[in-house]
């Protein structure tokens, strides 16, 4: 198994300058990733860089949906629906560890955005469009078979309920095996590295200047083609090659809020109607309940975007609207994140009216700026930029490419057939036995690395078992540092393993001794070690919204 260590990270440093890609790409959000991974695949020499950790930006904010297209049934976009549906199936086919089907429940009311006929009718067209499988087909819903099946919802003015599949993922986590599957091609990845400038010459972007952010030294990179992929930030990118024209981007703001699942012991995903016409999801996780989300513009950070009492007071009142036996304020909310949608904007549209569509352009001087869009169709936007690249590549540099090939590539982690087999598999490896590792830590590796429990194994062989840390615990992060490109402790409590928002009780457990054994193994000075702890504090802070 290829590393992909921080480790490593200065050589390759010492190397870009001297390297020609053949694409840069700008941005380690899904966007970038998909297109890094896409463009590998096909051939294509590349580097993606990105300046905070993988998945830092909206790509580990979302609802944490591999979603169908409901949404654009309701507008009549057959043929995104089509689209979508069926892209939301190769997603989940190419990593079954980060993406698991969720049946959810639509509540039809009395007034209610959705009709029980139209439900009934949606959801069969929508399944038949999307080409959803038999098993996961939906089912339609009595009054008592909806509370049944989620007895906190209200019961005024309930008329039954539509049942559909959607696919929960790990955001964070589906970026970063899209990134590990990239680099174990080929492709080479910076974390921590600023694009500040492009290299122009005769009106072509061919190459850019890059700040290493954890040294503060500058390296110029040189690349044929150039894409942004840089989200919430393609704007501040554009506007290093030219002055912003035609389109602009709108910022809206998403909150979601957690509660505990004892005070929100909600048992099924519920998409449900908010008062002022807009619709929310309710989404149980481990021990929590997520509910989220906002949508308002938003002109603040990008970097840490806000969450204020207005944001935590709406998701609150939507959600005791829906579930009003539950009497929750916004004392009940344990936490909460935020993440901005990069729009395209469409003048007199209300933010939740606003297209999800991704968007492409093309600057004067060659840089391709890719925005919008979804997590879904991550794979699809890489494709149709890099069907662009590519045959601008080979007119310029003569090279031939092989197409597309990321319709049937698994991610990292992805080479298995089901998880129960996969986990038994890992039950009988050795070293896990000689470790004393139980059998369901063993399920919860397998669960989070998937096919990659084979790399655990080698690291799990080689790994001295340090004073004040668990032997899963010194797994994880031995793996996220060798495997998985963790350089701070905010990279593994909030990206490699979501226990900042989902797990807090083993992140307050863990963070001490997991910081003391990560300053150790990377050799941080005594003020890094400090300042990396002040982070995470800053970050635990961020989110305690009580
Ligand atoms: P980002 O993830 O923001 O990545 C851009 C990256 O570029 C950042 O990491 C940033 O640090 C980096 N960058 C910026 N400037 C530079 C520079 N100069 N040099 C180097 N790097 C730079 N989609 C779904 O499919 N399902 C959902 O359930 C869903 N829910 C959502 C809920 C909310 C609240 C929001 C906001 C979005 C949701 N989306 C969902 C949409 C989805 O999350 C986004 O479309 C997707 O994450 C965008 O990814 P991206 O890579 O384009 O942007």
């Amino acid at each position: 198994m290829k590393k992909f260590s921080y480790l490593e990270r200065e050589e390759l440093l010492s190397q870009v300058e001297e390297k020609q890609y053949d694409l840069i790409v700008i941005g380690g959000g899904i966007t970038g990733c998909g297109i890094a991974l896409d463009a590998i695949s096909r051939g294509i020499s590349t580097l993606l860089i990105e300046m905070q950790d993988f998945a830092s930006g909206t790509s580990s904010r979302s609802t944490k949906l591999v979603h169908g297209g409901l949404r654009y049934l309701k507008q009549f976009d057959i043929s995104t629906v089509s689209e979508v549906g069926k892209e939301r199936e190769v997603v989940y086919k190419n990593a079954k560890h980060v993406t698991t089907p969720e049946w959810m429940l639509l509540p039809i009311y009395k007034g209610g955005t959705f009709g029980k006929y139209s439900t009934s009718i949606g959801l069969r067209v929508y399944d038949f469009i999307a080409g959803v499988k038999k098993h996961e087909r939906r089912k339609m819903f009595n009054q008592n078979e909806t509370l049944l099946k989620e007895p906190l919802l209200k019961n005024e003015g309930l008329l039954g309920g539509g049942y559909y599949v959607e696919y929960r993922t790990d955001d964070a986590r589906l970026t970063l095996e899209i990134a590990k599957k990239a680099h174990e091609l080929g492709a080479d990845l910076l974390t921590y590295c600023k694009v500040n400038n492009f290299k122009i010459e005769n009106n072509t972007i061919n190459g850019v200047v890059v700040q290493d952010l954890l040294t503060n030294q500058h390296v110029e990179v040189k690349g044929t083609k150039v894409v942004n992929a840089a989200g919430p930030w393609v704007e501040s990118v554009i506007a290093l090659d030219e002055p912003i024209k035609g389109k602009n981007l709108l910022h809206t703001k998403g909150v979601h809020v957690v509660y505990d699942q004892k005070r929100f012991p909600l048992k099924q995903a519920v998409y449900f109607d908010t008062e002022d016409g807009r619709m929310v999801f309710a989404i149980p996780r481990g021990g929590k309940t997520y509910v989220g989300t906002t949508d308002t513009i938003y002109q603040g950070d990008l970097v840490n975007p806000t969450i204020t009492k207005e944001d935590i007071d709406y998701v609150v009142s939507a959600t005791q609207f829906m579930f009003p036996k539950l009497k929750l304020t916004a004392n009940d909310v344990e936490s909460a994140w935020s993440g901005i949608r990069p729009l395209i904007n469409q003048e007199g549209k209300k933010p939740s009216e606003i297209s999800r569509k991704d968007e492409i352009w093309k600057s004067t001087n060659g840089l391709y700026t890719i925005a919008g869009g979804k997590l879904t169709g991550y794979r699809k936007m890489a494709q149709n930029v890099l069907d662009k690249i590519q045959s601008e590549l080979e007119s310029i540099n003569g090279n031939i490419y092989v197409a597309c090939q990321t319709k049937d590539l698994r991610l990292s982690g992805g080479d298995f057939d089901t998880i129960t087999e996969l986990s038994e598999r890992a039950k009988t490896i050795p070293i896990f036995e000689k470790l004393r590792i139980d059998d369901r830590d063993i399920d919860m590796l397998v669960q989070q690395y998937g096919s990659n429990i084979e790399s655990l194994k080698l690291v799990a062989e080689e790994m001295n078992s340090s004073e004040g840390i668990s032997i899963p615990v010194q797994l994880m992060v031995d793996y996220g540092i060798d495997y998985e490109m963790v350089i701070r402790p905010t990279d593994f409590f909030i990206r490699r393993t979501g226990s900042l928002l989902f797990n807090r009780d083993w992140l307050e457990k863990w963070k001490e001794p997991v910081i003391d054994y990560m300053a150790d193994k990377l050799n941080w000075s005594t003020l890094d070690k400090v300042k990396y702890k002040e982070e995470l504090e800053s970050r635990i802070s961020e989110i305690d919204v009580r």
